[in-house]
C-alpha cells in the first residue's frame, strides 16, 4: 500500500517519454551494419532513463544468460525494428523465443540467423536491471549522513510520536529518492517488527502534479489500507463467531482465542469522532473489546461491513477538492497511525499548482483526531522554498537536509558496488569505472548520470560483439547520451524555436558559416509563412536565437559592424544531421516538400 512497491510512480514518467520504436523511421539497413554508427537512433533517447522497459524481464531469462544478449540487444523491449530485421524471412524467426538450441537445429543449412552472431559472444550483463534508475540499492555508500538524520527525525513515528517534517534538497542524481526509498522500506519494516501502525506513502510529484491528483491518490490508498484491515479483522471475527457459536463457553474465558486476538491489534486506541464511523460508539479498529456474547461479535461485524460500505474512492477527476480533502481525511484518521508522506519532486508540485496541498496537508495534524501526519519534501531546485506561503515554509522545513554532490571517488564506490552485480566477471576493463565517474562528477557529481554511462557502455560493448567493457565504449555512452539529450531539447522545443533552428540549419547546409541574424530571420519568415505560423518580429527571433543559445544548441555571438550597428552570429553547435531529423519528425516542419527556395532567399536578400 506504501510507495515503496509502487515504484510505478517513477515509471510513469519515463515511460511515456520513452518513444516507441515506430518513431525509428530508419531505413531497414543490413545485418553488417548493425553496430554502425546508424545505431544510435532516436528510439534511443529512452535509453538514458527507461526506468521501465519490457525487456526487463527478459533478461532474467534462466536460459544461461545469454537469452538477455539475443533478446534485446538494442534495450528497445526486444521490440523488433529496422536495425533487428534482416530480411523478411529471418523477421518470422524472430517470434522464436525458445532456446537459442531450437533456432539453430531449424536452420542448420541456412545463413545465420538474425540473433545467432549476436548469442556467439559472451554475455556482458549479469543482471541489467541493477543499472537502471528503478533498482532501489541495498546499500547506499557515502549516504549514511543523510539517512541517518532521517532516521533520527523519523524514528519518533515508531514511538506513536508525529516527526518533523523534513525537506531535502540536493542536484538531480544525488540519492534523494533511493535514500528516501531507503528509509522508508527500513521504516515500514520496523514498524511491523513491532506492529506499530506507521505507514509511509511515497508520490512523485512529477506525476501526480496538482493538488487534486495528490489528495487523491493519499485518499484512495488509505481507503484502500483501511478496507484491508477490515476484511481483515472480518474474517478474524467471523471465524472467532463461529467457534464462539460452537463453544459459547470460550468467550468467558480470559486466556481464550479471543483475548489473544483482542490484542493483536491497536489494542490501544481510543477511537475518536472523526472519521465515517463517527456515529458509532464503537472504534472502527479491533481495540480491546471483550466480547461477551456471539452476538456482541455479530454486532461489530454489522459495525465494520458498513464502514466498508462508507468508503468511496475518489475518482480520477470530477470532485471538488474540498470533497477530496475530506474524503482524505477521514480515510486517514480511521484509525490510530503515523503517515509519512514523502512527496519527491515537490518543486515539480508548487511550480504547477502552487502550494495549497503543502498548506493544507501541513495543517492537518491539528485537526486529526486519531493518526498523525508527517511531510518528507524532496526537492532539485535549492531556492523553490522562496515561492511558499511563509507558514508552510516554516512548517516543511522544520528540519532540512541537503545532499551534496558526489566526487569522482565517492561516485567511483557507487558503480564498483553496482557493477559487481550488473556485470560478469572481468568484463569491465580498469579504467571504465574511474572514466565514468570522472565524466559524472563533471556532470555535478550526478550517480545517475554514472550509471547510464556504466549501461550504455556495456550496450555498446555488447552490440560491439567484444567480451570487454572498454574505456572507448565510455566515451561512446558519453557521446550517445549527450546526443539523447540534445534530441530530447530539440523534440521539445516550442514551434516558433524549432522554425529559427531550421532557418539555421538550412544555412549551414548550403556552406554557410556565422550565419547572422538577418539571414536567419529572412528564412524564418518565409518558413513561417509556408507552413502557416505567426511570424514573429525580428527581436523575438533575435530573444528565440539566444535561447537556444542558452540551450547549448546554437553558439552565438555578438559582433559589431561598425556603423551598421552589431548583430548575433552563429553557429550550430549540435549534430546538424540528428538535429534536421528531430525537426523534421515535426509534421508541421515535415511537411515542407522542397526546402531549397527558401535557402534561395538568402542569396536573394
Ligand atoms: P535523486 O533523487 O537525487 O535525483 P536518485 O536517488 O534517483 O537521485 O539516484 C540516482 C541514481 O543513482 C539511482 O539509480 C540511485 O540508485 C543511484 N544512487 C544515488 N546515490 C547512490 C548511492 N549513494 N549509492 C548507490 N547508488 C546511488
Ligand atoms: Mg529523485
Amino acid at each position: 500500500m506504501t510507495g515503496n512497491d509502487r515504484p510505478s510512480d517513477d515509471r510513469t514518467a519515463d515511460d511515456s517519454s520513452a518513444p516507441p520504436d515506430s518513431a525509428d523511421s530508419d531505413d531497414t539497413v543490413s545485418a553488417d551494419d548493425r553496430v554502425g554508427a546508424d545505431d544510435i537512433d532516436a528510439d534511443d533517447t529512452a535509453g538514458t532513463d527507461d526506468a521501465v522497459d519490457t525487456d526487463d524481464s527478459i533478461s532474467t531469462d534462466p536460459i544461461t544468460g545469454r537469452a538477455t544478449v539475443s533478446t534485446d540487444v538494442d534495450g528497445d523491449g526486444g521490440v523488433p525494428d529496422s536495425d533487428d530485421a534482416t530480411d523478411a524471412t529471418d523477421a518470422t524467426d524472430t517470434t522464436d523465443t525458445d532456446a537459442p538450441a531450437d533456432a539453430d537445429e531449424s536452420r542448420t543449412d541456412a545463413a545465420p540467423g538474425l540473433f545467432d552472431d549476436l548469442l556467439s559472444g559472451e554475455p556482458i550483463f549479469e543482471n541489467k536491471d541493477v543499472l537502471r534508475p528503478s533498482y532501489t540499492p541495498e546499500r547506499l555508500p557515502h549516504r549514511n549522513e543523510q539517512i541517518n538524520n532521517m532516521a533520527t527525525v523519523l524514528v519518533g513515528a515508531l514511538r506513536g510520536e508525529t516527526p518533523s517534517n523534513i525537506l531535502i534538497y540536493g542536484k538531480t542524481g544525488t540519492g534523494k529518492t533511493a535514500s528516501a526509498k531507503f528509509v522508508s522500506n527500513e521504516l515500514e519494516t520496523t514498524s511491523q517488527k513491532y506492529t506499530v501502525p506507521c505507514e509511509v506513502e511515497y508520490i512523485n510529484c512529477e506525476v501526480t502534479d496538482t493538488q487534486y491528483r495528490v489528495l487523491a491518490q493519499l485518499a484512495n490508498t488509505f481507503i484502500d489500507a483501511n478496507e484491508r484491515h477490515i476484511e481483515e479483522r472480518l474474517a478474524e471475527l467471523r471465524d472467532l463467531a463461529e467457534r464462539a457459536r460452537s463453544d459459547p463457553g470460550m468467550l468467558d474465558d480470559p486466556d481464550s482465542d479471543s483475548a489473544a486476538f483482542a490484542d493483536t491489534d491497536f489494542d490501544d486506541i481510543e477511537p475518536g469522532n472523526a472519521g465515517p464511523d463517527d456515529a458509532e460508539p464503537d472504534d472502527a479498529d479491533s481495540s480491546a473489546v471483550e466480547f461477551d456474547s456471539v452476538d456482541e461479535i455479530e454486532r461489530r461485524i454489522e459495525q465494520l461491513e458498513a464502514d466498508l460500505d462508507e468508503f468511496e474512492p475518489v475518482p480520477m477527476t470530477g470532485w471538488p477538492t474540498d470533497r477530496v480533502y475530506s474524503t482524505f481525511f477521514e480515510a486517514v484518521d480511521y484509525h490510530e497511525r503515523v503517515v509519512v508522506i514523502m512527496l519527491d519532486e515537490i518543486d515539480k508540485l508548487v511550480e504547477k499548482s502552487g502550494d495549497d496541498t503543502l498548506y493544507n496537508l501541513s495543517r492537518m495534524n491539528s485537526e486529526l483526531e486519531n493518526s498523525r501526519v508527517s511531510i518528507l519534501g524532496i526537492s532539485n531546485d535549492l531556492k523553490f522554498t522562496e515561492f511558499l506561503d511563509p507558514r508552510v515554509k516554516s512548517s516543511l522545513g522544520e528540519e532540512e537536509i541537503v545532499f551534496p554532490p558526489y566526487d569522482a571517488t565517492q561516485l567511483r564506490d557507487i558503480l564498483s558496488a553496482r557493477a559487481d552485480i550488473a556485470f560478469v566477471e572481468n568484463a569491465l576493463s580498469e579504467d571504465v569505472i574511474p572514466l565514468c565517474a570522472a565524466f559524472a562528477a563533471q556532470e555535478h557529481g550526478d550517480a545517475r548520470r554514472a550509471l547510464d554511462l556504466l549501461r550504455t557502455a556495456g550496450e555498446l560493448a555488447e552490440r560491439g560483439q567484444t567480451e570487454r567493457v572498454g574505456e572507448d565504449h565510455v566515451r561512446d555512452a558519453q557521446e550517445k547520451i549527450e546526443l539523447d539529450r540534445v534530441v530530447e531539447v530539440v523534440r521539445t522545443l516550442p514551434t516558433q524555436s524549432k522554425v529559427v533552428l531550421f532557418a539555421v540549419i538550412l544555412l549551414e547546409r548550403n556552406g554557410a558559416q556565422n550565419i547572422n541574424t538577418g539571414e536567419v530571420y529572412n528564412i524564418y519568415r518565409r518558413l513561417c509563412e509556408e507552413i502557416d505560423a505567426d511570424v514573429l518580429t525580428q527581436r523575438r527571433v533575435t530573444d528565440l536565437i539566444s535561447e537556444l543559445d542558452m540551450l547549448g544548441i546554437v553558439n552565438a555571438v555578438v559582433v559589431s559592424k561598425g556603423r551598421y550597428g552589431r548583430t548575433k552570429e552563429m553557429n550550430l553547435s549540435v549534430p546538424i544531421d540528428d538535429t534536421e531529423a528531430v525537426l523534421t519528425s515535426d509534421s508541421r516542419l515535415g511537411d515542407i516538400e522542397d526546402v531549397q527556395p527558401f535557402v534561395q532567399a538568402r542569396f536573394d536578400s
